[in-house]
């Protein structure tokens, strides 16, 4: 067990030379790695005219194919039920999930060897660690344990930290709430919009989390905003963490550290990062928005180069943290999705940022975000509003003062804003959909 305020002080702490050039070495072993084993890759690497001998540089990344879920999808409908990118038989693996399927998609399967396995909890705990989580705290997991990823890899890292875990996947909410109270639990994790139901959760028991024993959150599973994360610093009296990663390719990829600098940390000793404009598919400059495209040395069974995310974020210097590591910062984690973004009677609407606004709101317990049209024409947007209840009397004016608000920082666009009747609106305790796309139907 370190002492040191970094999980692996070695490659955290490197100079940014020393990481490129294990990058490089590692980039080649699995580009060599994957050909060898995935017949997927294979075919791809070969149909490009690329393998191991022709990166010599770590520029030259860019001459290897993208690989992308569709990709994915294909294979495995093609070869049910893992395709051929799969790189040992499947009896060699010890684990298997599926990706939540968001937006109506078929989830993707996954598979991990032991050693695939050891590698995610050892991605995670970089980012338990450098949050503060010790063999002292006691971590709550108000998480499912299902087949979908989410925290399972968190579990184990604290397994490996020393941590005692208190696992919650029988529990409802109220007994979630609870059981964080009772036994003095001090590091929550939870996707940001249950960490908002645990905490009205406790305010209806009558429960004060500001005066437990809780003083970290660690939340995954969707993009937290700014708004969103003060409100439950505010409403859990702790430090908020965001963390992200994706089942396909690590489920922690980022972190933040406990300077808190307002972003996520890379883990590029187990990563390359790359930001690239997703028309041109050309790099964007750090402070630029572009579409990440991931590379993952630690998933063996099934290898992931140059995957499309589709995520959307924003690239700034490791020096923007005083904390001393080397990791590049994704400001604000992760803004959004290039699918995500509406185009409304020739505005551009982020979800993300809408909510963005509605959070800067304590009144609004849940809310909604409709997009309509009538007879195919005029494309509507709607933004659904749940108060807290007790919270009736001004909604009115409230309402008024969100639309104003929307409005302001949409170009004029008119969003319309409807109040929404108490316990109406979908709660989620997984991936929140709150965006309900009605036009043309
Ligand atoms: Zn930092």
């Amino acid at each position: 067990m370190t002492s040191s305020a970094y999980w692996n002080p070695k490659f955290e702490t490197c100079s940014k030379d020393d990481l490129r050039a294990l990058q490089l070495v590692k980039l080649k072993k699995h580009v060599s790695w994957a050909m060898e084993k995935s017949p997927f890759h294979r075919r791809l690497y070969e149909a490009s005219g690329v393998s191991a001998e022709t990166i010599i540089t770590l520029d030259d990344i860019r001459k290897l194919p993208f690989m992308d879920r569709a990709a994915w999808m294909k294979v495995q409908a093609e070869q049910p039920v893992f395709g051929d990118l799969i790189t040992a038989p499947r009896e060699q693996a010890i684990r298997y999930h599926l990706t939540s399927g968001t937006s109506g998609r078929q989830p993707l399967r996954v598979l991990d060897s032991p050693k695939d396995w050891q590698w995610i909890s050892e991605c995670w705990a970089y980012g338990f660690w450098g949050f503060g989580v010790r063999p002292t705290d006691t971590v709550f997991f108000a998480f499912s344990y299902g087949s979908f990823i989410g925290f399972w890899g968190a579990h184990y890292c604290c397994e490996k930290i020393g941590a005692l875990v208190i696992p919650s996947g029988n529990m409802n909410t109220e007994n979630r709430v609870r059981q964080i109270v009772e036994m003095d639990v001090t590091t929550v994790c939870a996707t940001p919009t249950y960490a908002i139901r645990l905490a009205l959760e406790a305010e209806k028991q009558g429960l004060d989390l500001r005066s437990s024993a809780v003083n970290k959150l660690i939340v995954s599973g969707e993009p937290v905003v700014g708004a969103t994360k003060k409100l439950l610093e505010e409403k859990w009296g702790a430090k908020c963490a965001d963390t992200a990663g994706m089942t396909e390719i690590g489920t922690i990829m980022m972190f933040e550290c406990s300077h808190q600098p307002g972003g996520a940390h890379l883990i590029e000793d187990h990563f390359i990062e790359e930001v690239l404009d997703p028309e041109t598919q050309e790099p964007v400059g750090y402070g630029e928005l572009g579409e990440r495209v991931v590379t993952s040395f630690g998933r063996g069974f099934i290898p992931l180069i140059r995957y499309r995310t589709s995520d959307l974020v924003k690239k700034v210097p490791h020096t923007t943290c005083d904390c001393g590591r080397n990791g590049d910062i994704y400001e604000g984690g992760i803004l959004g999705r290039v699918d995500n973004m509406l185009l409304i009677r020739g505005t551009n609407v982020y979800p993300r940022a809408i909510e963005e606004i509605v959070r800067e709101y304590v009144q609004i317990e849940e809310f909604q975000i409709k997009v309509w049209n009538t007879d195919y024409l005029v494309d509507e947007i709607t933004v659904r509003l749940e108060f807290v209840p007790g919270c009736d009397g001004d909604n009115k004016d409230l309402m008024s003062t969100i639309a104003a608000d929307l409005k302001r920082n949409h170009e004029g666009l008119r969003i319309n804003v409807e109040e929404a009747a108490t316990n109406s609106l979908p709660r989620f305790e997984l991936k929140a959909k709150r965006l309900v796309d009605e036009r043309n139907k």
